[in-house]
């Protein structure tokens, strides 16, 4: 079943409220096979509201909106949706008696404006709302049906929950829109692309979409409309054949934290680490202790930012002068360093430049060198990344989290070519 959604209110074309109503519609009508195939946002203007309705209900007969529906001069949506299907509004007494005991109760006095979220357009069905003051309504008529919800997230949710969810349901008989997401790194989107160029080709019905961020790209499998069951399987199914193609990209489902897994597998392994960071200036660090449960993995680290603290870590000034501070040989030094200082079985040592000034032709902005050092010995990794300093710094410390991981699954050390990413 599909379905367009109109949320109404000025103030979400202006950038001050974020549409959250939308995200939460999207993900509780997946859940029963339900599909927004379109969202249009619109003023609280009834023309403007009466145009999107209409031109929704033109393409997929049923509509949620959301907003417009309480006592203000802005919220017109009701009447203009009433006058889209010729039904004149009605006072409803009962739903008046609902308003003023919930104002009693809470010692507020109501005005005269409150009797407008008492009428309701002849025909409609009353969605009860117990959060506040404007019911919402369900509208039916030759074009089609209209479901009016409150714009306030929590009446809203707690509508959509109780009222409209089940009554949808019933209708889209037992299907659902599932996802699976897979978590990549350490790979750019075009590369991964044509790794599961392959696989992607025989995935349909499913679709496959490609979300980037800094920490890498995830792979969102969807089932659209099908039977909860079938849906399971064939994303299990084609989880494990992308899984396949980049399996040491891939480190997580759904929204998991790749300190997090790396941590669960330190523990698992008995080892412990620490850090010695540059450019990152302690954010990789920040990254691993913000891991409930780190302290049983995590020793600590050190920001060696200045050439200086480098030194005292134990780098030698010789490197420093001759490779200088973003180069394999300082990084090495400082991991292998941090490990002896910190008598920890893993270290990770990274040191780069995040710009946006001091590249050079042979150090660009973006580079990062990385190493880590444990018992069987040091492993280096030269990578570039693009974006601003924050965000150069946050790649950063995800690639570094991805190379231990990384080293620990493969149980050898992967080749150390360089990576732009
Ligand atoms: P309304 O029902 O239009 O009076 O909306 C009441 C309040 O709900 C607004 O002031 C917003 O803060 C909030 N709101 C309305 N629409 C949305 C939306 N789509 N997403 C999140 N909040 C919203
Ligand atoms: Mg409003």
């Amino acid at each position: 079943m599909d379905l367009e959604l109109v949320t109404i209110g000025t103030e979400l074309l202006l950038g001050f409220t974020l549409d959250t109503n939308s995200a939460f519609l999207g993900q509780a009508l997946a859940d029963i096979g339900v599909r927004i195939t379109r969202r249009t946002s619109v003023p609280d203007e009834p023309a403007a509201v009466s145009a999107a309705v209409a031109e929704a209900l033109f393409r997929t007969r049923l509509v949620i909106t959301t907003g417009g529906l309480g006592p203000t001069q802005d919220d017109l949506s009701k009447h203009a949706v009433a006058e889209l299907f010729g039904a004149p509004l009605e006072f409803h007494p009962e739903i008046w008696e609902t308003i003023t005991a919930r104002f009693a109760r809470m010692g507020r006095t109501l005005s005269e404006r409150n009797r407008c979220q008492a009428e309701v357009p002849q025909g409609a069905t009353v969605l009860p709302n117990p959060r506040g003051t404007a019911p919402g309504l369900w509208l039916s008529g030759p074009r089609g049906e209209v479901i009016m919800l409150p714009g306030v997230p929590g009446e809203m949710r707690g509508l959509v929950r109780e009222e409209v969810l089940p009554r949808l349901a019933a209708r889209a008989g037992g299907t659902v829109v599932r996802s699976l997401v897979l978590r990549t790194t350490g790979i750019p989107e075009s590369t991964l692309a044509e790794r599961l160029a392959p696989v992607e080709e025989t995935l349909a019905p499913l679709t496959l979409a490609y979300l980037p961020s800094l920490e890498g790209v995830d792979l969102r499998l969807t089932a659209w409309q099908s039977d909860p069951h079938a849906a399971d399987r064939a994303l299990e199914s084609a989880g494990a054949r992308l899984r396949e193609r980049v399996a040491e990209h891939v480190y997580g489902l759904g929204e998991e934290d790749l300190a997090a897994v790396l941590l669960e597998d330190y523990r698992k392994h008995e080892l412990s680490l620490a850090v010695a960071e540059s450019c990152t200036g302690g954010m990789l660090g920040a990254r691993i202790t913000a891991i409930p449960g780190s302290s049983a993995v995590f020793s600590g680290g050190l920001i060696a930012y200045a050439d200086a603290i480098k030194q005292e870590l134990g780098v030698p000034a010789r490197i420093l002068e001759e490779h200088g501070a973003v180069s394999e040989a300082a990084v090495s030094a400082m991991a292998s360093k941090a490990r002896e200082r910190f008598k920890v079985s893993v270290s990770v040592a990274l040191s780069g430049i995040a710009g946006p000034a001091g590249g050079s032709a042979e150090k660009p902005v973006g580079l990062v060198w990385f190493a880590i050092a444990d018992a069987e010995g040091t492993e280096t990794h030269r990578a570039v990344f693009p974006g601003s300093r924050q965000e150069i710094r946050i790649r950063a410390s995800q690639y570094a989290l991805w190379r231990l991981w990384r080293r620990l699954r493969a149980g050898v050390p992967p080749t150390a070519a360089p990576t732009r990413l």
